[in-house]
């Protein structure tokens, strides 16, 4: 990332500016002169004469111009007096007051950190709402390389997705690495931001990833449902079907409470006719102590009673530092290889169900851009992809089809 910095006034904000300049090349970023183009551009401005405010509204003007879709901080004295009118100029992303200073660097590296959104395919964006985690789950290295649970603001993740929706995508995938833990850093609660963001014209399909079993709470559930963009499709993490070995790794839900939340989103989602609700559900085999039997319970488990639509499975993996490390009861490689089989060939005929399940039922598909062999996808609102021969002006459009 390029940060650009201009600074007005007297030695104070000068003195300033070398602090903020340290601090960003410390998060990695590289700063360039103010002509050239950068992702954000940070002005300290000056407020003591009227000369020094008109040069800083000229400052703000020129990066905006040099940068169109650049993000310009403004800070120093002009900002303290004078934020509305300065939050009214092209381009300006935020406005620092004398006592929001020492925000600036946290909160701007850490947005850049959350990297915003992807832009890549021209239908669909993942939108990154969280990070970190404080589970500390015996197997996992995320709360030590990543850190803890943090979000940006509600009113941040809007205005990202607005600027989403500005690009003419139609579908947010919002993400995380625990997606429901929203809230921790600002107080605000998961619920509100889908409430916010169901708001943003333009969006019409959302879908909820990596959210853990026990915070997709019925009240959740039952807003979704109340006919929202947010689609009948999420993403959660099982990773056992065993209570011994999801009480030894630490993790916060046990098989009951899994199976009576996914019983609580299908009563809430599915209608006679309709379409099923597609689960994608993280299993990780061959944690310590997963005996034939211990497997076979998780087998049983999704087979028998969860019955999702997808999958996903990993082979245990140990990682220094963390307390299953160190266990001994550790499973071999071939025996993980054999279990990681078995539960890919159980996807393959659960996902076979789940799309007959919902043959014949009415779905709107949202067509990509990309052809192979003369054929366009896209996928319904419960996740199950579609084709059908390319058409251009079907780029990028909700379309009601038959399963
Ligand atoms: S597995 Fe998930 S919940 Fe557990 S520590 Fe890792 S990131 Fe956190």
């Amino acid at each position: 990332m390029k940060i650009a910095f201009t600074t007005l006034g007297c030695k104070l904000n000068y003195a300033e500016t070398s602090t903020y300049e340290r601090g960003f090349v410390a998060a990695g970023w590289e700063v360039v002169p103010w002509s050239s183009k950068a992702d954000v551009y940070l002005v300290n401005t000056c407020a003591v004469t009227e000369t020094a405010e008109k040069k800083s509204r000229n400052y703000i003007r020129r990066a905006h111009k040099t940068a169109p879709a650049a993000r310009i901080i403004v800070t120093g004295c002009y900002a303290e007096l004078r934020r509305e009118e300065i939050e009214k100029i092209e381009g300006v992303w935020r406005v620092y007051g004398a006592s929001e200073k020492s925000k600036i660097l946290e909160d701007n590296t850490e947005s850049y950190i959350f990297g915003a959104y992807s832009t890549g395919e021209r239908t669909r964006s993942f939108l990154k709402v969280q990070d970190g985690c404080n589970n500390f789950c015996a197997y996992c290295t995320v709360p030590y390389a990543r850190g803890r649970s943090r979000n940006i603001p509600i009113c941040e993740c809007v205005k990202m997705a607005r600027e989403i929706a500005a690009a003419g995508v139609k579908e947010v995938v919002l993400t995380g690495v625990n997606t429901g833990d929203f809230g921790r850093t600002t107080g605000e609660s998961f619920l509100d931001l889908l409430k916010a963001l169901n708001e943003v014209d333009g969006i019409e399909r959302f879908r909820i990833s990596s959210i853990e079993p026990n915070l997709i709470t019925p009240e959740i559930v039952d807003w979704i449902a109340s006919g929202t963009k947010f689609q009948p499709h999420f993403h959660i993490p099982l990773q056992s079907g065993s209570d011994t070995l999801l009480r030894r790794v630490g993790r916060r839900y046990d098989t009951e409470l899994f199976a009576s939340r996914i019983d609580y989103i299908r009563k809430a989602m599915e209608r006679p006719g309709g379409p099923k609700v597609f689960f994608g559900i993280d299993v990780i085999v061959g944690l310590p102590g997963e005996t034939e039997e211990l497997f076979q319970e998780t087998y049983t488990f999704l087979k028998e009673r969860i019955k999702p639509a997808f999958i996903h499975v990993f082979p245990y993996s140990r990682r220094p530092g963390t307390k299953a490390a160190e266990w001994k009861d550790q499973v071999k490689e071939s025996v993980k290889a054999q279990r990681v089989a078995a539960l890919e060939e159980l996807c393959k005929e659960l996902h076979a169900e789940f799309v007959s399940a919902n043959k014949g039922i009415r779905e709107k598909v949202l067509w990509e851009s990309s052809v192979k062999g003369g054929l366009m996808g896209g996928y319904t609102g419960n996740y199950i992809r579609l084709e059908k021969p390319f058409d251009a002006a079907l780029v990028n459009t909700l379309e009601e089809v038959e399963i």
